[in-house]
Parts: C-alpha cells; structure tokens; sequence
C-alpha cells in the first residue's frame, strides 16, 4: 500500500494498526524476543518493558556459551574463554556508551543502580557546613529518595532540612524549569548536588538534561542523573549534557534479565582527579598490576576506576545479548518507531474521550520516551485490575496511576490498538 492509502483509512482501526505493522522495518525485531503467555497460552499484550524489559530468544545462548567455558575451563575462562571474563565488562562498553551518548571511557558496567548512586555520591557530594542540600524531583523514585536521604544523615545533616523538593505547580504533575529556577535562586548558595531521576517513572516525563546541568553548575553545584527510565528508551547525550555523574539499570528497557547490573556514567573532566574520594575495590586498579595484588592502589582512569569486585559474568553476558540487538536495530529507528507508537497510543486514548482517564504524561514528544500515565479518576483500582484480567500487563502506581509502556522493539501499532479496545470495553460494558 502507498501513503494515499494510509490516509484513507480511519486511524482507529485494527486496518489502520496493521498497516502500520506492516510498514514498520523493525517488526520483526518483535520475534527475537519470548512474549509472555496467558494460561491457554494466548500472547499478553506487554507494556511493562518499562519495569522488566522482555527476554531476547538469543540471551539463553549467550548464558549457556559462558556455562560452558566454565565447565571446560575452570578459573583458566578468565583469560581463555572465548570471551575472556577479566575484560568482559569491556566488550559492553562501547555499545553502552553510544546508547547513552557518552565516550566509552565514560561508561562502566557494575553493582546494581543505588549501590552505583551511593559510590558517585561518595565523590560527587561532598558536603560543607553552608553548602550541603540535594534537589531531586518530587515523586522521584523510592529508592533514589532513600540513597539521597541516608547520604545526608551520613553527613549529620537532617533531611527535613536537607533534602529539596522540585514540585510541580501547584495542582499540576509536571515540574518546570522555571520551579527548578526558583529553587535555585532562593537557596543555590546551600545546594551542594542535583540528582534527577529523568526519565521519571510516575508521570513519564523526560527533564532537559542540559539545561538543569547548566542551571546547576551556574550555582556551583554538582549534577547527577538517574537514567533508569531513559536507558534504551530516550539518548539523553550525557557527555554534552554536561552532566558529573549518571546511573541506571539495564533491565528495564534494556532486557537484560530482572536483578541485572548497573550502569554508572563520569564525566570525563573527573577522569584523571587522583584527588576525589572513592569507595575503592581491586576491579578499579590499574590492570597491568591488579594481580601482583602487593601494590598501593592505582586507580585506572575514567569510570572503571570507581569498580570494585569482578562482575558477574552470567549477567554481563545477558547485557551483551541486549546490546546487540539494539545494534543491529539502530537506536535512531528505535527511536523514531516510539515517538509514532506512543502517538499512537495517545491519539486512540484521547479518542475515548472519556472523563474518568487522563494521560499525565507531558504531550510534547521531546518531553517523554515510550511511556504515558494514565491518570485515573478517584483513583479507582479496579480498572487495573479488570484490564489484567484482559490480558494486559501495565502497572498500577499509587495514588492514581496506571503506567503503560509500549516499546519500539517488541511492542507494535496491533497492540496499541487492542489494548485500547480492551480499556473502551472495560469503561463502557
Ligand atoms: C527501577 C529504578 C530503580 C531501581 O533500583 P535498583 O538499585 O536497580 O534496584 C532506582 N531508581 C529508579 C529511578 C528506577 O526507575
């Protein structure tokens, strides 16, 4: 079919969706990926890749390659397996560092997301008496909210009084710059570090990166980000963001299995200080001298320089499956899918134009990924409730919010279209 037919078709239908599908070149990424089922064995419609991204079919030959060189070859796999695990983590770092728009000697895999955020806060809050608070964003993520507050106390300081709320306007659920402004106006001369969980996973949307590291760093403070929500599903460019520091986790939207590693982003104009503090390990010293195990420590330049064990190499071998896919499909592709397919699934939402759902998330593409939030009014569970029953794996976030995440690898326009029949069926029965 040409253009002319597309434009013949009315939008909300299943023609409409399929035609889409059948136009998009990366539709049969959808089959390098193991869809999960419902009891009778139907495929779910998946929109959790947001919370656990899908396993890849290939994944399970990366693992076995790596039980089997351990099986062969015992402790001699470090140097000889077919990928040998002393460097591993080295064959990510490329392929990460792109993802992030980052140089690789930015980029280092390692530990889990908050065990990450809690070493680059080591070296990058580094409180005084008169400047010491933190801004984050409000509804930031628990567990970033837990971090921030226990690297106060740690510094003596009591977190009513520390730790800085970015709220949106009153009434609203997005922040605004002109909020983050204020804020740094009234008390930028207290304000020791930013940490900015972007995207956010309540309400979806995405901060600019750069300017907040501009506005920051205008104050003399130090900028951090949490990418969990970003990582594979936005480029937040990290290196020309200007940003000190960066975490996420790649089992979100990077399918690396549930409990994967972490990745941590330093910017390279901390690459070479000898001077930060840093909770050291063997894996951060010099490679050349790590096994004559007798030296002082000599930390390795860049971001391997804050690692501290050897990596789990099971884990690391499911993220190299995960990179490679993404390779192979293009992360402008990617992309350019994702801001049509979420589109999409705004434009049929919208259509429903019904009173007790609105979508939270901001309307300008550049200011989300993949995921919208679905408000729900008097926050009214059951309709979660019924569209898993449907056969729809979303999430439920309190107080009112229904997160659905389609995502441009695995997801498609057919998917989009059914879920949102299935939500119309269950508003109007
Ligand atoms: C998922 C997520 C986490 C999870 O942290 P882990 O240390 O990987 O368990 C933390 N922060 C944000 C913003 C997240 O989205």
């Amino acid at each position: 079919m040409n253009s002319t037919n597309t434009k013949e078709l009315n939008k909300n239908s299943l023609q409409y969706a399929s035609h889409c599908d059948s136009e998009d070149e990366l539709a049969l990424f959808r089959q390098k990926f193991h869809m999960p089922v419902d009891e009778a064995g139907n495929e779910l419609i998946y929109f959790c890749g947001n919370s656990l991204g899908l396993q890849p079919k290939i994944t399970s030959d990366y693992l076995k390659q790596e039980l089997d060189d351990w099986a062969t070859l015992g402790v001699e796999g470090h140097t000889d397996a077919r990928h040998p695990w002393m460097p591993y983590h080295e064959f990510l770092t490329e392929s990460m560092a792109e993802l992030v728009g980052a140089k690789p000697s930015e980029v280092v895999i390692m530990n889990g997301l908050t065990a990450n955020l809690h070493l680059m806060m080591v070296s990058f809050y580094r409180p005084t008496s008169k400047k010491y608070k933190i801004v984050i964003e409000r509804d930031a993520f628990p567990s970033d909210k837990y971090a921030v507050e226990s690297q106060l106390r740690f510094h003596g300081h009591d977190p009513e009084d520390g730790l800085i709320l970015w709220n949106p306007p009153e009434g609203e659920e997005i922040c605004t710059m002109e909020g983050l402004e204020k804020i740094m106006e009234e008390e930028g001369d207290e304000i020791a570090l930013i940490m900015i969980g972007t995207t956010n996973y309540y309400s979806g949307q995405h901060f600019p990166l750069k300017k907040i590291t501009e506005l920051g760093h205008q104050y003399d403070c130090l900028v951090g980000f949490d990418l969990a929500h970003g990582a594979g599903n936005i480029q937040p460019e990290l290196h020309d963001s200007g940003a000190d520091f960066a975490v996420w986790c790649t089992y979100k939207y990077l399918n690396s299995g549930p409990g994967s590693l972490g990745g941590c982003f330093v910017h390279e104009r901390h690459a070479h200080d000898r001077n930060l503090n840093r909770f050291a390990g063997w894996w951060g010293h010099n490679k050349k001298t790590r096994f004559n195990m007798r030296h002082e420590f000599d930390v390795l330049p860049g971001a391997e320089g804050w690692q501290l064990s050897n990596p789990p190499i099971l884990s690391m071998a499911a993220i190299r499956a995960s990179l490679d896919i993404f390779k192979e499909a293009g992360f402008d592709r990617l992309r350019k899918k994702s801001l049509k397919l979420t589109g999409y699934l705004e434009f049929l939402l919208d259509e429903l134009n019904d009173e007790r759902i609105s979508i939270i998330t901001p309307r300008n593409p550049d200011e989300r990924g993949c995921q919208l939030s679905i408000q729900v009014k008097n926050a009214d569970k059951q309709l979660h409730d019924r569209l898993t029953e449907a056969g729809v794996i979303s999430d439920w976030r309190e107080p009112d919010v229904i997160r659905v995440a389609p995502v441009p690898l695995y997801n498609n326009f057919t998917d989009v279209f059914n879920f949102v029949q299935r939500l119309k069926n269950i508003l109007n029965p």
